[in-house]
């Protein structure tokens, strides 16, 4: 259902109702994964029919036109991206998109390794690769796949490679909160980021249990653990950056649960499907294939994106009671189906 602007229109650069400044997007590629991790499917893979996803056509056209609004960044994800064909391909259009500065790319790396070469000729801005345990039987214990050792390998190859690359965990009680400090010393002596995810309630429906491994505690454990911690102040990152003393790269812990990072949220996602959030615990606020594939002129679809950001919510917790109100409240989608 197409929704109708709102009279409070934000203008260039591109802000919401609460002036925050939106110049991100990620844009879900594919629902489609060849991993099942605990957290995210836990009922094993999409069983669900295929619904058609938005082609490489309508993708291009609203990141050219995304672009045109004040977007400068753009991060590619899912599902798996790279299980979709042709995503080389669509990474080359988009690098010819004048005005996108950064290009990134968040991938399980399972697909990577052939591709690396043509995603260092892009200058792939970020790669952040998905990687919660050193374990080879607890990878294949979380994600269904015995590909530790493979997926390993290519990390190691896109830091050689001088890829930027920022691995992402997510913390999930008594499975791998004993590898944390194993985890953040991966940034010892590499320059990357290890970045430590609250789990959050985008499993699939099932009963998602927060547990108590939260920001706070988090922080309190890497700075109990780690040489002194120093955090860099961030502007509009999910992350809150610690630089432990004498480590080449950083740790990053992102409150995805907490939601503390919302008052300085800049990114807004399309779902594989096409539906437009400006909040990852809204249900979708304009369903751009819709929108697309009724003849919409780029003015047109320009005015119902501003209009759905001068009506966004303040925090993802307005957000969620919003769906609860809706009766959404317990039918969170799979995080692959949203686009982490
Ligand atoms: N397939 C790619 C990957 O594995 O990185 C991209 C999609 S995946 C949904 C993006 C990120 O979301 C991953 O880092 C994953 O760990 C995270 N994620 C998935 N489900 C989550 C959940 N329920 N809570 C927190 N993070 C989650």
């Amino acid at each position: 259902m197409i929704q109708q602007p709102a009279p409070k229109t934000p203008t260039f650069p591109l802000t919401d109702n609460l002036g925050r400044v939106i110049n991100y997007v990620r844009l879900a590629v594919t629902d489609r994964c060849n991993l099942n991790c605990r957290y995210c499917r836990p009922k094993g893979p999409c069983s669900e029919p295929r619904r058609e996803l938005l082609s490489y056509e309508e993708l291009g056209r609203l990141t050219g036109l995304l672009v045109g609004m004040g977007i400068d960044k753009v991060r590619i994800t899912g599902g798996e991206p790279l299980v979709r064909h042709g995503m080389l391909d669509f990474f080359r259009r988009l690098r010819a998109i004048q005005g996108l500065r950064q290009l990134a790319l968040t991938t399980n790396a399972t697909l990577l390794a052939p591709h690396l070469a043509t995603l260092r000729e892009l200058q792939l801005s970020g790669l952040n690769i998905s990687l919660d345990t050193l374990k080879a039987e607890r990878f294949a214990a979380i994600t269904g796949q015995n590909l530790f050792a493979a997926v390993f390998e290519v990390i190691e190859e896109a830091i050689a490679a001088g890829i930027p690359v920022k691995i992402n965990a997510v913390v999930q009680e008594d499975i791998n909160t004993d590898e944390l400090l194993d985890l953040a010393r991966l940034a010892e002596n590499r320059p990357i980021q290890v970045r430590f995810i609250e789990p959050m309630p985008f499993d699939g429906g099932s009963n998602f249990i927060a547990g108590t491994w939260n920001l706070a505690r988090l922080e309190q454990h890497f700075r109990n653990h780690l040489p002194e911690l120093t955090e860099t102040p961030q502007v509009g990152s999910t992350a809150r950056i610690f630089q432990p003393s004498g480590f080449t790269g950083s740790i990053g812990l992102i409150g995805g649960y907490s939601r503390c990072f919302c008052a300085t949220c800049n990114k807004i996602r399309i779902t594989p499907q096409g539906m437009l959030k400006t909040c990852l615990y809204d249900d979708g606020v304009l369903d751009l294939k819709e929108v697309l594939r009724t003849g919409a002129t780029d003015g047109e679809i320009a005015d119902l994106v501003r209009a759905c950001l001068g009506r966004r919510h303040a925090d993802g917790f307005a957000a969620a009671s919003r769906r609860q109100q809706d009766g959404m409240a317990g039918s969170c989608a799979s995080m692959a189906t949203i686009g982490g």
